[in-house]
């Protein structure tokens, strides 16, 4: 009665992708999910509107992929952000391409992502299972046995296994995959944050709010350097915005504990450029005292802040010396802040880490160390920056992982 082909345990992006992909491939197939609904997480991505991919070649989402972007050939190639954009407007959702080639549903609406994938699994027959907590998932005769906690037990060929990473607990992040994964032999790389703030031991809570545009944000770690340009935010103890999420992404497998960032106010402007600039101006301006004259380079918010943090004096333009000028233009190029941690794995829009990816054959998702099991989506350890590119990983493992655990339970039955 509860025996299918391909059972696939977590029903968010990959999971559902999966099951309509093992489905289409002839399988008999059931998604248990522990949530009341399926896809919560996609719920609440792209700020409810669901950036869904990017609308690029696999040149670029490979470049955006951070961790183990090689894993990724195979399954980016197998079924690109083109056929995810197909995929979906095949299944009747209309998508649009904005700035960035970041893609979204015409709605708007990321709710209608998870309706185009739920009318997908009722018109494939994919048996879906919510409210369903599994007590134990074991190996019995080439079958893998789900006894879940209601007393009910599921049997199949083949396993995916696409319950996600660690963050965002309130959409049914558990980590459990982690747990299944070990369980069967396999290595876990350490889960991480990933886009997320960056928690700084200065007090920043004057600049809570502040928004910065177009500034260069970098670290330097064992002669290695970081370097992101755009927008940047402060939170009242931390670095957030676009900038620093990426940052985050890019530093977060070192220990972080004496590392510093630093911002660059004026990318456009060298130090050679910025001393000339001062030199006239100073004297243009020489009555002028430096606080009122930072309104020109700076948003106010900072200006405060930015004096006490440089020891800078506010004196007249024309009082100020050589030495104060260039602490002036160091503060303008590397405003720095002590990084005391990032911020919790909970809050990051991902996680990094997760089922360590050479025990897995990145062709078809399939462990090496156990036949018939399969692992899609963030589960594993491979995590990109935003702009749609963490979905399609979801979408792209979950399509190789249903196929191939379809064709896995076929051939076993043969
Ligand atoms: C706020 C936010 C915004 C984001 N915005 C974007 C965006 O716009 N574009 C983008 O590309 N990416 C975005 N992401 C990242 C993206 O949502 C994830 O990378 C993607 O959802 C991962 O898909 P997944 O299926 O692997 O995991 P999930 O979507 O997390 O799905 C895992 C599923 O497994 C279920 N599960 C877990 N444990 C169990 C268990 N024991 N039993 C049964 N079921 C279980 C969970 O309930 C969940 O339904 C965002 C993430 C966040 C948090």
């Amino acid at each position: 009665m509860n025996k299918y082909d391909v059972i696939v345990i977590g029903g968010g992006a990959a999971g559902m992708m999966a099951a309509i992909h093992a489905a289409y491939t002839g399988a008999k197939v059931a998604i248990i999910e522990h949530n009341e609904k399926l896809g919560k997480k996609i719920y609440i991505t792209g700020k409810g509107k669901c950036n869904l991919t990017n609308n690029s070649d696999v040149e670029t989402h490979l470049n955006n992929i951070v961790t183990n972007s090689k894993f990724m050939f195979s399954a980016l190639n197998n079924f690109t952000a083109q056929n995810t954009i197909e995929f979906f407007e095949n299944n009747g959702l209309k998508t649009r391409t904005e700035r960035g080639n970041r893609v979204f549903p015409e709605s708007d609406k990321s709710s209608d992502v998870i309706k185009t994938l739920v009318n997908c699994l009722n018109n494939n027959n994919v048996k879906v299972t919510l409210n369903t907590e599994i007590e134990k998932i074991y190996r019995q005769k080439q079958q893998f046995n789900i006894l879940c906690k209601s007393g009910i037990e599921y049997t199949c060929n083949s396993l995916i296994v696409a319950t996600g990473g660690l963050s965002y607990s309130g959409t049914g992040a558990t980590g459990f995959g982690y747990e299944i994964a070990e369980q069967f032999g396999h290595k876990i790389a350490e889960p991480k944050p990933a886009l997320c703030s960056i928690v700084v031991k200065e007090d920043v809570s004057s600049l809570n709010g502040l928004s910065l545009r177009n500034v260069t944000l970098s670290a330097v770690i064992e002669n290695k350097k970081y370097s992101q340009f755009g927008d940047l935010l402060f939170t009242y103890n931390s670095l957030t915005g676009p900038i620093a999420l990426s940052m985050s992404s890019l530093i977060n497998k070192n220990n972080l504990s004496r590392v510093k960032v630093y911002i660059d106010f004026k990318p456009a402007l060298s130090e050679a450029l910025l001393e000339a600039k001062f030199k006239r101006e100073f004297v243009e301006n020489a009555k002028k005292d430096l606080k009122n004259y930072l309104h020109s380079l700076l948003p106010s918010k900072i200006i405060d802040y930015f004096i006490m943090k440089t020891k800078l004096n506010n004196k007249k333009l024309a009082e100020i010396n050589k030495e104060e000028r260039n602490t002036l233009i160091l503060g303008l190029k590397k405003f720095d802040f002590s990084i005391k941690s990032l911020d919790n794995i909970n809050v990051g829009i991902v996680t990094s880490g997760g089922v360590d990816v050479k025990e897995v054959d990145p062709k078809t998702c399939q462990s090496k160390l156990v036949k018939n099991l399969f692992f899609a989506g963030e589960v594993l350890d491979v995590d990109a920056l935003t702009g749609g590119f963490n979905l399609q990983i979801a979408w792209s493992t979950g399509v190789l992982a249903g196929v191939n655990a379809a064709i896995a339970s076929k051939n076993k039955l043969d």
